[in-house]
């Protein structure tokens, strides 16, 4: 096993990603084959918290530029939790459908052990619950793994519950009304989570109206819920009160804002921005926008209440509640000051992470 350390490196520091990250690990092992980068982005909190993405990345350059924007999140979206935990991330290079081995993710695992606990390490996209476990066979520092260990399990329920938290505080903020009753909304990907917002939403009184591309998610919301299906790009330009984008990463962009029709943007998906000047387009347009990492973090909330005695769900559904206010306070500093509420999230991070540090 070898690791190499930033200052190895070139195309870190001068990554326009880059953002004093604390450390950034290369790690490589040839009997297996892993290829991955750990990035500690800030530990003023505590110890980084956040995912392992596996991914076929094009190359090493893109690998770089993923986990030092997604690290770096994780800083933003824990402090905003109000969770003792930094911000950190990692990549594995490699197709999730071929390339996963017992060898690969017990040598990921040695690399994380060698941090001695300044990063943990969970789930992502392309890894999954059996990965963690395999992990945890070489580190403590892991969370998410299977729920008979004592793991808190699958997060999707509770970043729903987030999320649904936080466009509950959109709705009165900007409808100025309490209650969900007749509310439209459009969801964006029926998935683990889009499927749990849906139900919450439902049984609130809210009408929904709903876009995947795979048939069987959309057929089992309008069973269940009376949703309308609505075909592919149209979910943008619904008559509705609010959109839910739940699928992927830069729905909103200068091609699908103008489209919109809602008045409110909340939902799970991370990266909902295209680029910065997307959440000014959307407040230039009167939309307020629920800031995805502030929203979503019902999941990281959850893997925190995570305990060597067994997991504390009602004590992590409490905190997840807490989005709600935060969401408010977010909203109320962006409409005093005058500007997106993207930007308030991203001051008010940094400067919680300013204070410890
Ligand atoms: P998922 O893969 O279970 O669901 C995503 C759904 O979106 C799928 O049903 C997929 O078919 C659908 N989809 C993909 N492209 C689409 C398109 N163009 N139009 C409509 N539907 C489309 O994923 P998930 O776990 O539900 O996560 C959803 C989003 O929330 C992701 O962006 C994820 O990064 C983010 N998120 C998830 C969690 C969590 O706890 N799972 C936590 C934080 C953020």
């Amino acid at each position: 096993m070898t690791s190499v350390k930033t200052n190895d490196s070139g195309a870190v520091f001068a990554s326009p990603a880059f953002d004093r990250h604390e450390e950034v690990i290369f790690c490589a092992d040839a009997k297996s084959g892993l290829r991955a980068i750990i990035a500690i982005h800030d530990t003023s909190l505590g110890p980084a918290l956040g995912g392992c993405r596996m991914w076929p990345y094009d190359s090493e350059s893109e690998a770089i530029t993923d986990v030092l924007r997604l690290s770096r999140a994780m800083s933003y979206k824990n402090a905003l939790a109000q969770l003792s935990t930094g911000g950190g991330k990692s990549v594995i290079i490699g197709d999730s459908e071929r390339d996963k081995s017992e060898a690969l993710f017990h040598a990921f695992g040695r690399f994380v052990e060698n941090l001695g606990g300044r990063y943990i390490v969970a789930e992502d996209v392309g890894t999954t619950v059996a990965d963690m476990n395999q992990i945890r066979s070489q580190t403590r520092h892991v969370m998410g793994f299977s729920a008979r260990h004592g793991s808190s399990g699958d997060p999707s329920p509770v970043t729903a519950y987030g999320v649904f938290c936080g466009l509950r505080a959109a709705v009165e903020f900007r409808l100025g009304r309490a209650d969900l009753e007749g509310l439209r909304v459009a969801v964006q990907g029926i998935g683990h989570v889009g499927y749990q917002l849906c139900k919450y939403l439902h049984e609130a009184g809210a009408k929904l109206l709903v876009s995947d591309i795979h048939g069987a998610a959309v057929a089992r919301a309008e069973a269940e819920f009376g949703a309308r299906i609505v075909a592919g790009e149209d979910i943008y330009s619904q008559d509705v009160d609010v959109f839910a984008p739940c699928a992927l990463g830069a729905e909103l962009n200068s091609r699908t804002i103008p489209r919109l029709r809602a008045q409110i943007v909340a939902g799970a998906a991370n990266n909902q921005l295209e680029r910065a000047e997307d959440g000014a387009e959307l407040a230039a347009r009167n939309i307020l926008y629920a800031p995805d990492y502030v929203i979503n973090a019902g999941g990281v909330i959850n893997l925190s209440y995570e305990r060597e005695s067994g997991y504390e769900r009602d004590r992590a559904m409490a905190h997840t509640a807490r989005i709600y206010e935060i969401s408010l306070e977010i909203f109320g500093r962006a409409k005093r000051e005058g500007r997106p509420t993207s930007d308030i999230a991203d001051d008010m991070a940094r400067e919680m992470l300013g204070a410890k540090s």
